[in-house]
């Protein structure tokens, strides 16, 4: 990849985040709204990496007692029995219940770990400055953001179970506290999606990249230090 393409902020542009206007600030650093919807506007998310790492040590911190502590409690005539994520996932393996014992597996414990793990890796190569693979990188935050529309799914995936169980004649099924904490990771990682802004990941090629940016350096509003020199990589835009 030769010469970054531009970014709208050097050319103190910012993009709404809601229906995609490019527009220009009327009053230079103040940010306002988005003169076709409304929408409040902003260069960057603001706060977007220390916001994004709040939520996620939160959903890392609840994701722990969400597999230690009892999803659901088990009562039958032989008594109770709490069960976490992964005792639930051992106990409905068998040769009929295998399918509905991977999904809890994949909708429970893969899938939350996996988004954690994604978003981490994303904030510490912004943090880092890195530009490589950043299409890759792209294509991974889109993914978590996709798959954060259908979390709620996990939490659905552990109801559905107990349903199952319940019908199970003589058997009452009741939630544990580990479902609270599950609900809060999931809850968590969606706020992190939320916080996290993936115009950061092009930030870093943007202000790294030698061939074209050098005489425009950072934001277009700096440029107080050569006013009467010419800039001859401004591109006009209308
Ligand atoms: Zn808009």
């Amino acid at each position: 990849m030769s010469g970054a393409a531009p970014t709208a902020m050097q050319h103190g542009l910012q993009s709404c985040e809601t229906c995609g206007l490019l527009s220009r600030p009327a009053a230079g650093e103040v940010e306002g709204r988005c003169p076709r919807c409304a929408e409040e506007l902003s260069f960057r998310k603001h706060d977007s990496l220390q916001r994004t790492w709040a939520y996620l040590i939160a959903a890392a911190i609840c994701y722990i007692p969400a597999n230690v502590l009892p999803v659901l409690t088990t009562t039958t005539a032989a008594g109770a029995e709490s069960d976490t994520i992964m005792q639930g996932v051992v106990l409905l393996w068998s040769p009929t219940g295998w399918p509905l014992s991977l999904i809890v597996l994949i909708a429970s414990i893969m899938i939350p770990s996996a988004k954690i793990l994604a978003l981490m890796y994303l904030l510490i190569t912004v943090q880092r400055g890195s530009v490589h693979n950043n299409a890759q990188r792209i294509r991974m935050y889109r993914m978590v953001e996709f798959i954060g529309r259908w979390s709620m799914v996990d939490v659905f995936v552990d109801t559905f179970t107990a349903a199952l169980i319940q019908l199970q004649p003589l058997m009452s099924v009741e939630p544990g506290p580990g479902l609270f904490f599950f609900a809060a990771v999931v809850v968590f990682t969606m706020l992190a999606v939320e916080a996290f802004d993936p115009r950061l990941i092009w930030d870093s090629i943007s202000s790294k990249e030698p061939s074209s940016d050098e005489a425009n350096p950072g934001e277009a509003n700096s440029n107080e230090a050569n006013p009467n020199e010419a800039n001859p990589n401004e591109v006009s835009y209308a």
